[in-house]
């Protein structure tokens, strides 16, 4: 087993691998900006080394001065969180090559699934179902009319380096695709430094389910069931749940072993999450991440298996210590992502927060590092905490999260605690009908009153 691991991220997920690490009797090491020098990562933590200043290029991202830091605490291994240098596979070598543990797949895996025109590949080839789209990038736009006919309209042109949502373009007819193309490209290239497209059936009304994985690389893959993430807003998840409101259990054993048997056959190590979307009955890969993901309490709500601590025990060569007979879905679970932003405008609100009640009591779950009197600051993205609730039936669930959220008090920035009170309430959220379009339909027609 390791014996200390620096944490090469911040906030509430650098806490949530700190707690793992102390349970495991693992020493830690905080790296941290000048800007977060007060953050509760840094307090909690054995040792702490300020990597650089503010912007993450410069320190969060900052590959030699997190080895060098390594080197001066004499940390054996790192743990990436999520974001940062998390599906960075050269980070994951570099560290290889200096003797250090990296908390996550092999390089090859983060490497494949990082591109997402050979993860489709890869998820065909494992015979895990894919949406229909193009076998590979396309470029010229007569290729794309090509496709486009075959797979049929409306169809959606996305970046092959794409992440967080961004660089995505939907053309509804023929006569939109070229401009769609061209501005996609353009966009992909802008924001990630390759402009790579493909192309895929764009589906009307999906949910977004994705499986939580585990594997041992030495094959040995388990599925720990799914989260339903479809209540996003642009692209980027809101509210996850667990068990989907829309699976049956035949469904959920069905698409687990699927992804179970593919990441078997991969050889895959640590925590992954293969995303589907999931409509009329059928299951479409759109990706695979290679790391622990924001929403992974609802996965431990439900299943009592501590996803980090897996992590770490497979990066150090240990078995999981979990067989897929074992794993039991065990009531419901819900996330709410609090973000500090306007809950209408979504615009950040960075700044001190000078009150902070979270709420508690039987089943309730809060991974946060905010506190009274924390300043947060305006570099990073607005996560300020996760509200995690579970019940016995997705009904309890609601019910509790209901009073959770009216017990949540935080004053001096603004939250979007308001849009969790109004949707825990909404008669399409409590039947479990909503798909991939409805919060942005919700926002449009004014459903969130603030009044
Ligand atoms: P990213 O890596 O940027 O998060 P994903 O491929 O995971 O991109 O897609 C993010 C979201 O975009 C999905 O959860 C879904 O809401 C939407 N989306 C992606 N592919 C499609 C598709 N083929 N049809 C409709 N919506 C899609």
């Amino acid at each position: 087993m390791f014996d200390k691991i620096l944490i090469a991220n911040r906030g509430e997920i650098a806490l949530r691998i700190l707690r793992a690490a102390k349970e495991l009797g693992i020493a830690t090491v905080a790296v941290h900006s000048t800007a977060d020098a007060d953050a509760m990562h840094v307090r909690l933590a054995d040792e702490s080394v300020c990597i650089g200043p503010p912007p993450a290029r410069d320190s969060y991202l900052n590959i030699p001065s997190i080895v060098a830091a390594c080197e001066i605490t004499g940390a054996d291994a790192v743990h990436p969180g999520y974001g940062f240098l998390s599906e960075n596979a050269r980070f994951a070598e570099v560290l290889g090559h200096h003797n250090i543990g990296f908390i996550g797949p092999k390089a090859e895996h983060i490497r494949v699934m990082g591109d997402k025109i050979e993860a489709k590949r890869t998820a065909k080839r494992l015979g895990i179902p894919c949406v229909p789209g193009s076998e590979g990038g396309v470029t010229e736009p007569d290729e794309a009319r090509r496709i486009a006919a075959d797979i049929g309209y409306p169809v959606l042109i996305k970046a092959a380096s794409g992440g967080g949502g961004r660089g995505m373009k939907v053309a509804r007819t023929e006569a939109d695709l070229e401009t769609a193309l061209a501005t996609a490209r353009t966009e992909a290239k802008a924001a990630f430094g390759d402009d790579a497209v493909y192309l895929e059936k764009y589906l009307e009304k999906p949910r977004h389910i994705e499986v939580q994985v585990l594997g041992d690389g030495r094959g040995n893959a388990i599925h720990l069931a799914e989260r339903d993430c479809s209540l996003q807003r642009r692209h980027q998840k809101v509210w996850e749940e667990g068990p989907s409101p829309a699976l049956n259990a035949e469904m959920r054993e069905r698409i687990g072993g699927v992804v179970a048997r593919a990441m078997q056959e991969l050889g895959y190590t640590g925590a992954g999450t293969v995303e589907f979307l999931y409509e009329d009955g059928a299951f479409y890969f759109i990706e695979m991440n290679t790391r622990i993901q924001v929403e992974h309490p609802v996965t431990e709500m439900i299943t009592g298996i501590d996803l980090v601590n897996e992590q770490i025990r497979v990066a150090a060569g240990a078995p999981l210590s979990v067989r897929q007979e074992e794993v039991r879905v065990e009531g419901h679970a819900i996330e709410c992502r609090i973000n500090a932003e306007h809950p209408a405008t979504f615009r950040p609100s960075p700044g001190t927060i000078t009150y902070f009640h979270p709420p508690g009591g039987l089943g309730v779950r809060v991974d946060s590092a905010a506190f009274q009197g924390y300043r947060i600051p305006p570099h990073y993205d607005s996560l300020m905490g996760k509200l995690i609730v579970h019940g016995r039936t997705r009904n309890e669930c609601l019910m509790r999260l209901r009073r959770a959220l009216d017990e949540f008090v935080v004053d001096g920035v603004d939250t979007t605690l308001p849009l969790f009170r109004t949707l825990v309430r909404n008669p399409d959220i409590q039947n479990g009908l909503y798909d991939i379009h409805w919060l942005e339909e919700f926002l449009k027609t004014g459903g969130l009153d603030l009044a």
